[in-house]
């Protein structure tokens, strides 16, 4: 069942143990005050789902950096997690902390977005790490850049993968904001691999169309301060005030384009809901279309 209300956290935490070469958070360390500032917030946002929140509620931490190397964010899941009004807690990870921590979540309602970054673990060590989510039975997803360079890793992990967890390939972004340019050849050898790969190498075309950000998704940063999305920049509200639900209303996108899962997925002509269902912030396909357009069960 779709939450009343989804929540993409992005709090003032900026740094990460990986160093990826597109990245501008690659191994950026922050003081021990900056950290102390994130948790602070973190355990704000928390207190504030867990007492002041309406409705049914899905929290998704998209981090600047890794989040889950801290242990406050695990604290979150656990607090999070166990409240009745919490359907999903879901966060964007490289899957490189400890995990033993997510036995005492509420593992039915926890996701987790895998990103395996092969210039920086190995790949046996990261389908350990698969290994151990799929016995805790949590829910995931693995995910690869599509660098040219990573084509040949892309496809050893999807061998060695278990079938039933979904690859999902971004589109490569070397920094200036424009997406590789694929060759048809490249592009049908990723979309073999990933069905949807498609769909993530296009920039769709979003000015004034209808999306559900800013009305029944949000983004919220550390501040408290409310935007209907990460790529829209524009304060819409804060949830500390106390008439913060006036903030909710549908608008049409401002901007051109809109390229990147996490916002995308939630215009509803792109008909990602039917795909994703429940698991749409986790990216894991309920149903796989393939190419003779059978759909057929993914779990
Ligand atoms: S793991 Fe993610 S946040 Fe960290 S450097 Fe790589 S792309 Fe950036
Ligand atoms: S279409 Fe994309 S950029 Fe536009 S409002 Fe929705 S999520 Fe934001």
């Amino acid at each position: 069942m779709a939450a009343d209300l989804t929540i993409l956290y992005r709090g003032p935490l900026s740094s990460c143990n990986y160093a990826c070469e597109y990245c501008p958070f690659a191994k950026h360390h922050e003081t021990a005050a900056e950290l102390a500032t994130d948790r602070r917030a973190l355990e704000r946002f928390t207190d504030w789902v867990l007492n002041d929140a309406v409705g049914k509620l899905a929290i998704f931490f998209t981090p600047w950096g890794e989040a889950l190397t801290r242990r406050w964010y695990h604290d979150a899941f656990r607090r999070l997690s166990h409240a009745d009004h919490i359907q999903r807690v879901v966060a964007q990870t490289n899957l490189s902390g400890p995990l033993d921590w997510l036995r005492d979540t509420r593992t039915d309602r926890v996701a987790l977005w895998c990103t395996y970054h092969p210039s920086e673990t190995s790949r046996t060590g990261f389908l350990t790490r698969c290994k151990q989510l799929q016995d805790f039975g949590i829910q995931h997803s693995v995910g690869m850049v599509g660098r040219p360079q990573d084509f040949d890793e892309i496809t050893v992990m999807r061998a060695e993968l278990p079938p039933e967890t979904y690859l999902w390939i971004n589109a490569y972004d070397s920094g200036d904001g424009t997406k590789f340019p694929y060759s048809p050849t490249e592009r049908n050898r990723l979309t073999e691999i990933d069905p949807y790969f498609p769909t993530n190498i296009v920039d769709h075309p979003s000015l004034g169309r209808d999306c559900r950000t800013g009305r029944s998704v949000i983004s919220v940063d550390g501040d408290g301060t409310i935007r209907r999305c990460h790529f829209v920049r524009t304060p819409i509200g804060n949830i500390y005030d106390p008439d913060w639900q006036s903030a909710l209303t549908s608008r049409p996108c401002p901007n051109n384009t809109c390229g990147c899962h996490i916002g995308y997925v939630h215009m509803p002509e792109l008909g990602q809901e039917a795909i994703y269902g429940d698991e749409i912030l986790a990216r894991i396909p309920q149903t796989r279309v393939l190419e003779d357009s059978t759909a057929i069960p993914n779990r």
